[in-house]
């Protein structure tokens, strides 16, 4: 992976998220260990093992977190994304169960479209779950502005085929 890759995937990432969002995945402009990325001229993905988040191991011994879907804003609602999200499910449901940590908020877009698609289901919701890393990490949310962010995650599962 050059690094202009995972500069742009920084910057974008941090764009639709809120500032400083990246800093969970990145460290000096690299990827944290465990953390995967799967980039096009416009959108990224970024992915890890769910070793690596011990709040959803017990939902699945077998898979895979897709923690981020990002695409540049013009470029929304073009296929942009859902190309590269298609190549990520067609490479990965047939050896294991996709787990998608969504953000939601009131007005939020995301991919509830594409996972319904995908045949997914919600598994859990937990509300306020990024209260504490907003404050350690001190991102802005884009929806709640400066710390503590109260959004709600919805988790989606995607099983394995
Ligand atoms: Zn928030």
């Amino acid at each position: 992976m050059k690094p202009s890759s995972f500069k742009f995937a920084l910057s974008l990432i941090n764009s639709r998220f809120g500032d400083g969002y990246a800093s969970a995945y990145f460290e000096n402009d690299e990827l944290k260990e465990g953390f995967h990325l799967l980039s096009s001229d416009s959108a990224v993905l970024i992915y890890s093992p769910v070793e690596l988040h011990p709040k959803f191991y017990a939902h699945s011994k077998n898979a895979l977190v897709l923690n981020v879907a990002a695409v540049q804003k013009n470029l929304q609602n073009t296929g942009k994304a859902s190309a590269l999200l298609n190549g990520f499910h067609e490479q990965f449901s047939g050896h294991c169960d996709i787990l998608i940590p969504l953000w939601y908020y009131e007005g939020s877009t995301n991919l509830q479209h594409w996972i319904q698609k995908k045949e997914g289901r919600l598994l859990a919701s937990f509300n306020e779950y990024w209260k504490k890393e907003s404050i350690e990490m001190a991102y802005v949310c884009l929806h709640c502005g400066a710390p503590p962010c109260l959004c709600r995650m919805d988790l989606y599962l995607l099983p394995r085929k």
